[in-house]
């Protein structure tokens, strides 16, 4: 199947990116990749393209490159952009804000200037459901309130109003602000996955890194939340799941219905020891971990209503919490030092 539409993916190499990139390779999208590579490799792109058995387009650089954005739109026919591009470590982003809000908003107004300039107008951004701060009620619609408590979300919260904007201003422009609940997981082939370039901040990495030996415990942040068992719930989603959300997303840009926010999520919370439990079955072995405190700016629970992603998108997820832990564990088994 071959659908005559090209794709630019900024962020392309990364770990949601590449995962999206075989799903619209598979779906017929060709597919132009921008990336600098600041937070992946090379080699998730020559793995995408081995799997999907198709090639993609590569263009290294940074989105705030005028010039160089200039060139790519006038080289490629785009009929829409997916947009990954952006730094999300919440930690850094405290420390090194200017670092932050010019990579992710600068970045992204680059980016659309560019388009405007070439006559492209179909957008999807990656938000997140950081963007919902410390939710009132759950599980979280998208009319809920928006606040942030650092300037990762801030940054989120700034390019979602800024995207607004633009789609007062011209009618023509139609933009998906998917609000990604938490990521997990690998493709099932176990060759591409999540290769964080630190310690890992996210559950799930870090976890997985414990059962490879590359880190001999777990700090559980936080033992007497108000939650099943004290420790903190998430909506974990699988990447795979994710990445087709992209695919319906695009289709619905197709539709022309302007722009919208939607959660990207299970609708079901577990909680950390539910994780762990469920990722030891996977690997076959006790992990070990210590209770710790708190995470400053961590709240107890947060799970997405997916609602509004069903009856727009037509999308669900399909896979639970063994395909979760099974993939990332298959990944995390195979490449012990991520793509190194
Ligand atoms: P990632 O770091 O694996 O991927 C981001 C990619 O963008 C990397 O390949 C990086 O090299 C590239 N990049 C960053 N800045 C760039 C720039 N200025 N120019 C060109 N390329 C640049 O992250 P991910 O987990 O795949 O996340 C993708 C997007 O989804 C991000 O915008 C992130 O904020 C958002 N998001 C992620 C999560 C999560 O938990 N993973 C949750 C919600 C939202
Ligand atoms: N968490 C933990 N230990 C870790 C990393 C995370 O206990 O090393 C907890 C964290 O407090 C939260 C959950 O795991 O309750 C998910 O954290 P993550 O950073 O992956 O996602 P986020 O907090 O952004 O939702």
């Amino acid at each position: 199947m071959h659908t005559n539409k090209t794709i630019l993916v900024t962020g392309g190499a990364g770990y949601i990116g590449s995962h999206t990139c075989i799903k619209l390779l598979e779906a017929g999208y060709d597919v132009v990749v921008l990336d600098n590579f600041s937070n992946s490799s090379p080699e998730a792109l020559r793995r995408v393209e081995s799997l999907a058995g198709r090639p993609t387009t590569l263009v290294q650089g940074d989105i705030n490159d005028h010039a160089l954005l200039a060139r790519l739109f006038g080289a490629h026919k785009i009929d829409a952009v997916i947009h990954f591009a952006g730094l999300k470590a919440v930690g850094e982003s405290v420390e090194q804000p200017l670092r932050y809000y010019h990579n992710n908003v600068t970045g992204t107004l680059a980016l659309c200037q560019a388009m405007q300039t070439a006559g492209v107008f179909n957008l999807v951004f990656s938000s997140s459901a950081t963007v919902y701060g410390d939710p009132a009620s759950l599980p979280i619609r998208e009319d809920f309130a928006t606040g942030a408590t650092n300037p990762y979300g801030r940054s989120k919260l700034i390019i979602e109003e800024i995207l607004s904007d633009l789609h007062r201003s011209a009618p023509e422009w139609n933009l998906a602000l998917l609000r990604y609940f938490n990521p997990v997981g690998a493709h099932p082939s176990g060759r591409i996955g999540e290769d964080p370039s630190d310690i890992p901040n996210n559950l799930m990495p870090y976890i997985a890194q414990v059962a490879v030996g590359r880190r001999d415990h777990l700090s559980v942040f936080g033992s007497d939340y108000d939650t099943k068992d004290g420790t903190g719930v998430r909506d974990y989603i699988h990447v795979q799941d994710l990445a087709e959300g992209h695919v319906k997303a695009l289709e619905w840009l197709d539709r022309k219905e302007g722009l919208k926010a939607i959660n990207l999520g299970t609708g079901t919370g577990y909680s950390v020891l539910e994780m762990l439990k469920a990722f030891e079955k996977a690997c076959g072995k006790p992990l070990p971990y210590k209770l710790v405190d708190r995470r400053p700016g961590d709240i107890a629970s947060c799970y997405a209503d997916p609602a509004m992603a069903r009856d727009v998108l037509g999308w669900s997820a399909k896979l639970g919490l063994e395909a979760m832990c099974e993939d990332a564990w298959r990944w995390q088994r195979d490449n012990p030092k991520g793509y190194e």
